[in-house]
């Protein structure tokens, strides 16, 4: 129609393939935000209707913004789905939130309202439970090295469960428990042997990684699992709850849970057979991957959960065993889409990048942290996406780079984003 409207923008050769040129950069992309984020009328970002300049004069930047609303409505409709999926088999599911995804008191709070429990790995995260007031029968410790400290701990605390992730560490929790003539209530973790399809740092039940016991024999045909499994029924001071399995984060495809399953449900038939007894729990972790870019889709979690009972009860059914009572630890499909962090931008910065077929702009935008608040992108190559916050834009796309300030040409926030011009 008219000249403007023809100048066509094109998608830069820099932008990875999975990155398609947006028709509007202003955009909030549903999938990727809170429910309660959109535009105000003047153009700015507001959460709940709270513009961001608003949160950034009163907080400061950077911060992390995490919408209560949008929060307690995942955290709700995990339990609600897994609820009512299992609600035949076993009754329903306890849903403990992987407080490592994000927590503080208030979090823990409002995951104690809506009715989950809250899963914990170090004694800071246990301390911060019992600030917010949650009993000690509604969390779980996890960890690979527990300190005797975390240990004695979490007996103070009289945990719902302690999560043991070796032979070693099963040892010493039926010292220190029978010492202090307690008994321990235990979980036993093991690695199923599921390779997870995720990054290598965050798939966490193949053999060759630090978690767990393997249920893979050695030469004398007993496994590590098998041999934790005679210890724990050995020791009077531990009360063993059941098994334990996590294999991994980011996880789209429901195939992985179901192996991990029907291999965890295999051996609590095994351990029927040898040893006389029905262990009543199966806790099959967490890992429902989540939108960090447009590329990623997430599973609801009603499908993910009808997914998982139809598998239990198959196997459960050709093995002929009662169904235990099944637990999971979701966390960043609660916290992950509820938050954002609110970063001031500052210096920008135009670089020509060589791409073979010529040379091409890449503009860096430098905001007021980086590596020291965001770490995923350095730790696992993690993509994730921005938007400009303060304002809409008239300007086209450009591709863009977001970077943190600090002393590391690695230190990445958003590797590849179309900002506004
Ligand atoms: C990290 C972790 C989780 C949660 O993982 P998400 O990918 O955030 O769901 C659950 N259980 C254990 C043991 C973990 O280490």
């Amino acid at each position: 129609m008219n000249q403007e409207t023809t100048t066509a923008v094109v998608a830069s050769p820099l932008a990875p393939e999975w990155l398609s040129l947006p028709e509007d950069v202003n955009r909030v992309e549903t999938k990727l935000w809170a429910q309660d984020v959109a535009r105000n009328d003047a153009g700015e970002l507001a959460i709940s209707g709270i513009p961001v300049s608003e949160l950034a004069a009163e907080f400061g930047t950077p911060v992390f913004v995490i919408s209560e609303t949008d929060f307690r409505a995942r955290a709700r409709s995990f339990k609600a789905a897994f609820d009512a999926a299992f609600a035949e088999l076993c009754g329903g599911v306890d849903v403990y939130y992987a407080g490592k995804s994000f927590l503080c008191t208030e979090v823990a709070r409002w995951v104690r309202q809506e009715g989950l429990r809250l899963d914990t790995c170090t004694g800071g995260e246990l301390a911060v439970a019992a600030r917010a007031g949650l009993p000690g029968e509604l969390l779980g410790l996890h960890g690979n090295n527990k300190s005797d400290a975390e240990i004695h701990r979490a007996l103070d605390m009289d945990l719902g469960r302690i999560v043991v992730d070796s032979l070693d560490e099963l040892e010493r929790l039926a010292g220190i428990a029978a010492e202090r003539g307690s008994v321990a209530k235990v979980m036993l973790r093991l690695t199923p042997g599921v390779h997870a399809s995720t990054h290598e740092f965050i798939a966490t039940a193949h053999e060759d990684q630090k978690f767990g016991l393997s249920l893979a024999a050695d030469d004398d045909g007993t496994s590590p699992a098998g041999r934790a499994v005679a210890a724990a029924l050995a020791a009077g001071s531990i009360d063993l709850l059941g098994v334990h399995c996590h294999i991994g984060s980011q996880i789209f495809e429901p195939e992985g849970f179901a192996v991990a399953a029907e291999r965890l449900l295999g051996f609590l038939a095994t351990v029927q057979d040898e040893h006389g007894v029905a262990l009543g729990e199966l806790d099959l972790g967490g890992g429902y991957g989540i939108a960090y870019t447009e590329a990623d889709t997430p599973r609801p979690p009603a499908e993910i959960a009808n997914a998982m009972a139809a598998v239990v009860h198959d196997t459960c059914t050709a093995l002929n065993i009662k169904v235990p009572r099944i637990s999971i630890e979701p966390g960043r499909a609660i916290s992950g889409p509820a938050g954002f962090s609110l970063y001031r931008a500052g210096t920008t910065k135009t670089v020509q990048v060589d791409a073979g077929t010529g040379s091409f702009p890449r503009r860096y935008v430098s905001v007021d942290g980086g590596m020291s608040d965001n770490a995923r992108p350095v730790l696992y190559d993690a993509d994730y996406s921005a938007v400009l916050a303060s304002r809409a834009s008239t300007a086209e796309p450009v591709i863009s780079r977001v970077v943190g300030k600090h002393c590391e040409s690695g230190d990445i926030v958003v590797r590849d984003v179309y900002l506004p011009a």
